[in-house]
C-alpha cells in the first residue's frame, strides 16, 4: 500500500534528503586515486551524525556500513573495504539517512581522476535517464511510465537496465510501495498520486543488463564485468508535480559542474 504524505512530513523528507546531498557534496571532494572506501564511509558516518541524522544503510537488514561503495562493474550493495580507487575508476556511491523519523536515500556514480570517454558517456546517459524518469513522475500518469523513459533514453545508447533492483516508494521506511522499475510500459502500474514520495534510482550497465551477486551476500555486479552507474534522487509530488527533495547542486559545486537540470523540478530557486 503505498503511504501518501502531507506537506509538513514532506518537509521533513526533504530535511533528510538534504542531509544526504550534503554528504554526497562532501564525498565529492574527498574521491580521488589512492583513496579507500572505508575512509570515505567513516567521513560520510561522521557527517550524517554532526548533521543529527542516523546513517540510514547501517544495519538496515545488517548492511555493515553507513554507504554503499559500488565501483566499476559492480553495480550497488558494494561494501567498502580498505583497497584504494585508482585513476580510471568510477565509483557508485548510494548514501542514506534517517531524521525525525523519515528516511533520505540517494546516490552519485563519481569519476576518479581521468576516466575514458565510452564510460564518461554512461554516466551522462544514466544521469539524464534519472531526470527523463522524474519528468514522468506527474498527476494522472503512471509508475510504468518512468521506467518506460528511463528504458527507452538508456537502450537508444545500447546499454543494458538492470531488471532485478528498482527503485522504490520512500517515507518511515527505506523501501515502501511502489516499486518503481527502470524498465517498463507506458500507463501501466500505479496511478500517480498527490502526497507520493519515491526514489528513482536507474542502474545502468555499459553492456548486458544481466547481474550477478557475490558471496558475500550484498554485492551486485554486472555478468560482463564491464561497467554499470546509479544515480538516485528523492521526488515528492506537489500541486501535481514532481519536486526534487534531494540535490546534486552541493556534488556540481565539488566538482566545478555547471547546469540547470534541476530547475524545472523545484517551486522556486535553490538557496545552499
Ligand atoms: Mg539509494
Ligand atoms: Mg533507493
Amino acid at each position: 500500500m503505498v503511504k501518501i504524505k502531507t506537506l509538513e512530513e514532506i518537509e521533513l523528507m526533504r530535511e533528510s534528503a538534504l542531509i544526504v546531498s550534503k554528504t554526497l557534496g562532501m564525498l565529492a571532494k574527498e574521491v580521488k586515486p589512492g583513496v579507500t572506501t572505508l575512509h570515505l564511509d567513516k567521513l560520510a558516518e561522521e557527517f550524517i551524525r554532526d548533521h543529527g541524522a542516523y546513517p540510514g544503510f547501517l544495519g538496515m537488514y545488517d548492511f555493515p556500513n553507513s554507504l554503499c561503495m559500488s565501483p566499476n562493474a559492480q553495480v550497488v550493495h558494494g561494501i567498502p573495504n580498505d583497497k584504494p580507487l585508482q585513476d580510471g575508476d568510477i565509483i557508485s556511491i548510494d548514501c542514506g539517512s534517517y531524521k525525525n523519523g523519515f528516511y533520505g536515500d540517494h546516490a552519485y556514480t563519481f569519476e576518479v581522476g581521468e576516466v575514458d570517454e565510452a564510460t564518461k558517456k554512461l554516466l551522462k546517459v544514466t544521469k539524464e535517464s534519472l531526470y527523463k524518469g522524474i519528468e514522468q513522475f506527474k498527476k494522472g500518469n503512471r509508475i510504468g511510465d518512468i521506467g518506460y523513459a528511463i528504458q527507452k533514453h538508456t537502450e537508444d545508447h545500447g546499454y543494458g537496465v538492470v531488471r532485478e533492483l528498482v527503485g522504490h516508494g520512500l517515507g518511515r521506511d527505506m523501501h515502501e510501495d511502489p516499486q518503481v522499475a527502470n524498465y517498463g510500459k507506458r500507463n501501466t502500474g500505479k496511478k500517480i498520486i498527490e502526497g507520493m514520495v519515491i526514489a528513482i534510482e536507474p542502474m545502468i550497465n555499459m553492456g548486458t543488463h544481466r547481474i550477478n551477486q557475490l558471496k558475500d551476500g550484498w554485492t551486485i555486479l554486472t555478468l560482463d564485468n564491464k561497467p554499470s552507474a546509479h544515480f538516485e534522487h528523492d521526488i515528492a509530488i506537489v500541486n501535481g508535480k514532481p519536486e526534487l527533495l534531494s540535490t546534486f547542486k552541493y556534488v556540481n559545486e565539488a566538482l566545478g559542474i555547471v547546469t540547470n537540470e534541476e530547475d524545472a523540478f523545484r517551486k522556486k530557486p535553490f538557496v545552499m
